[in-house]
C-alpha cells in the first residue's frame, strides 16, 4: 500500500477516533498501527507489516483469525438471519449454545442469560444476586464483596466491583459500595503463598461472620487476576473461598470472562479446583474471539427464585438489543465444534509446558521479577531491584516500552503497569511460540538491560 494510503488513514484516525484505555495526547504523537486483515496467530497492517498476535487481541482469541470454520459458520448463518430479539422469542443458534454451554459448565449451573460483553454479563450477575435475595424476600442481603485490584469490566455496576485505582476511583462518588478482600498476591507478600492465601481466607472469613446477613454475594476472577497483572492463587485458596460463601449462605460468581474457554489449561478455571459457582459470566473466548457475545449461567435455585406468576414482580426486566445474537452465537457453537476435534484442550497443556520450559531463559535476567503463569495466560513481572523486588516508579513506563520494542521486532501485546503480558491464542503451533517468545525476551532484555535502560 502506498504511503499516501497509510498517511491519508492515519490523519483520519486522529480526527475521529476516541481509542479505550488510551491517552489520546500520547497516541496521536505516535504512528497508529492500522490493522488490515489476519490470518492464523499473525496480524497485518495496511502497510504490509506482520506481527504475532501476543495478546490474542486482548485476551479473545483462540484458534487464530480467519479460520475457514468459523468464518463458513457465520456466513452460512448470515444466510438465515443476522439478528432477531430474544425478548419473548427466540432463534435456534441461540438455543443449540445454550444446551453446549450447560454441557461444558461447572455441574449445577443450568441457566444461560446472554449479553455481548464481559461487563454486561457481570452486571446481569450482580443484577440477578441481588434480585435473587430480594424475590425472597431478604432486602437487607445487598452488598457485595470483591477481591482487591479486581477488574469486572467498566459499565457502573462492574466498576463498582472493581478495585484498581488507576481505573476505578476516579468514578467512586457514583459507585455502590463494595467490601473488599486481599486478593492473595503471593510474590509481594512478605510470607509468600502460605501467607497470601492465609490472609485472604481470613479476612473472607471474618467478614462473613460479621457481615453476611447483608452480604448477596462474592465476586472472583477465578484462579488468575487478569488486569491485575496475571497473578495466580496458590491452590486451594479458590475451593475455600467457595466453601466458605456456602457456609454463610453468601452467592459465589465466579467471573471466567478472561480465563474461561481453555486459557488456563482447563475449560474453565473453575474446574482445576471443582469449583461450581452460583453465577458464571464468559465472554471474551466464547466466540473464537469472532463477534460479541457474552454470557451468564445460573443455577436452578437461582432461576427458581424468578419462576412465578407475572403479578409477583418477579420478573429479571434486565435485556439487550443484541441478547442472543444469532451470528455470534453460531460462530461460538463452530470454536466449540473445533476445540473437541482438535482435541484443544489437550493442545493448550502442551503449549503451556513448552511456554514454560523456554521462559526459563528470562528467569536469571536481572530485572524479572517473577514469571507467572497458568495455563496460556502468562504475566512478567519487571523489577528495578530483583533482590529486593523494588516495582519500577510508573514513570518510567517500562511495561510500555517493552511492548514498544515488542512491535517493532513482530510481535503484539499489551503491558498491565510492570507486567508483561503474553497471551497467545490457544492454537498456536509451537514453532509459532517460539518465535513469539524470542521477540518478548529480546525485547525486554533491550529495555531493561539496554544502553537506554
Ligand atoms: C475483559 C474482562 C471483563 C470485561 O469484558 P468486556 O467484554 O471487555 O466488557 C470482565 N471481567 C474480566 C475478568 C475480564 O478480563
Amino acid at each position: 500500500m502506498s504511503l499516501q494510503y497509510y498517511e491519508r488513514l492515519s490523519n483520519k484516525n486522529k480526527a475521529y477516533l476516541w481509542h479505550p484505555f488510551t491517552q489520546m495526547k500520547d497516541y496521536n504523537r505516535s504512528d497508529p498501527l492500522i490493522i488490515e486483515r489476519a490470518e492464523g496467530v499473525r496480524l497485518f497492517d495496511v502497510q504490509g507489516n506482520a506481527y504475532f498476535d501476543g495478546f490474542s487481541s486482548v485476551w479473545l482469541n483462540v484458534h487464530g483469525h480467519n479460520i475457514p470454520e468459523l468464518n463458513k459458520a457465520i456466513t452460512d448463518q448470515l444466510g438465515q438471519l443476522a439478528h432477531s430479539t430474544l425478548l419473548g422469542m427466540a432463534n435456534v443458534p441461540a438455543i443449540e449454545l445454550a444446551e453446549k454451554l450447560i454441557q461444558l459448565a461447572p455441574s449445577g449451573l443450568n441457566k444461560v442469560f446472554y449479553s455481548d460483553s464481559g461487563a454486561t454479563g457481570v452486571e446481569i450477575a450482580i443484577k440477578m444476586a441481588f434480585q435473587y435475595w430480594h424475590n425472597q424476600g431478604c432486602h437487607q442481603k445487598k452488598s457485595f464483596i470483591t477481591m482487591n485490584q479486581a477488574y469486572h469490566g467498566d459499565t457502573i455496576g462492574a466498576v463498582s466491583v472493581g478495585a484498581i485505582p488507576l481505573y476505578h476511583d476516579v468514578f467512586r462518588p457514583m459507585l455502590f459500595p463494595s467490601h473488599t478482600i486481599p486478593y492473595p498476591y503471593a510474590y509481594r507478600h512478605k510470607d509468600g503463598a502460605a501467607g497470601a492465601k492465609e490472609a485472604t481466607l481470613t479476612a473472607l472469613r471474618t467478614l462473613l461472620e460479621t457481615r453476611s446477613e447483608e452480604v448477596a454475594a462474592l465476586i472472583v476472577e477465578p484462579i488468575v487476576q487478569g488486569a491485575s497483572g496475571i497473578i495466580v492463587m496458590p491452590p486451594g485458596c479458590l475451593r475455600e473461598m467457595a466453601l466458605l460463601c456456602r457456609q454463610y449462605d453468601v452467592l459465589f460468581i465466579a467471573d471466567e470472562v478472561a480465563t474461561g474457554f481453555g486459557r488456563t489449561g482447563a475449560m474453565f478455571a473453575c474446574d482445576l479446583e471443582g469449583v461450581s459457582p452460583d453465577l458464571m459470566v464468559i465472554g471474551k473466548g466464547l466466540t473464537g474471539g469472532y463477534l460479541p457475545v457474552a454470557a451468564t449461567l445460573a443455577t436452578d435455585e437461582i432461576y427458581d427464585a424468578f419462576y412465578a406468576d407475572y403479578e409477583e414482580q418477579k420478573t429479571f426486566f434486565h435485556g439487550h438489543s443484541f441478547t442472543g445474537n444469532p451470528l455470534g452465537c453460531a460462530v461460538a457453537i463452530a470454536s466449540l465444534k473445533l476445540f473437541e476435534e482438535r482435541n484443544l484442550l489437550t493442545t493448550v497443556r502442551t503449549n503451556a509446558s513448552f511456554v514454560e520450559r523456554k521462559l526459563h531463559m528470562l528467569t536469571e535476567r536481572p530485572h524479572v521479577g517473577e514469571i507467572r503463569q497458568k495455563g496460556l495466560m502468562i504475566g512478567i513481572e519487571l523489577v528495578r531491584d530483583k533482590a529486593s523486588r523494588e516495582p519500577y516508579d510508573w514513570a518510567d513506563r517500562i511495561g510500555v516500552r517493552v511492548t514498544m520494542r515488542a512491535r517493532e521486532l513482530g510481535l503484539l501485546t499489551r503491558p498491565l503497569g510492570n507486567v508483561v503480558v503474553f497471551i497467545p491464542p490457544l492454537a498456536s503451533t509451537s514453532d509459532e511460540l517460539d518465535a513469539m517468545l524470542d521477540i518478548l525476551a529480546d525485547s525486554i532484555i533491550d529495555v531493561t538491560e539496554g544502553d537506554a535502560a
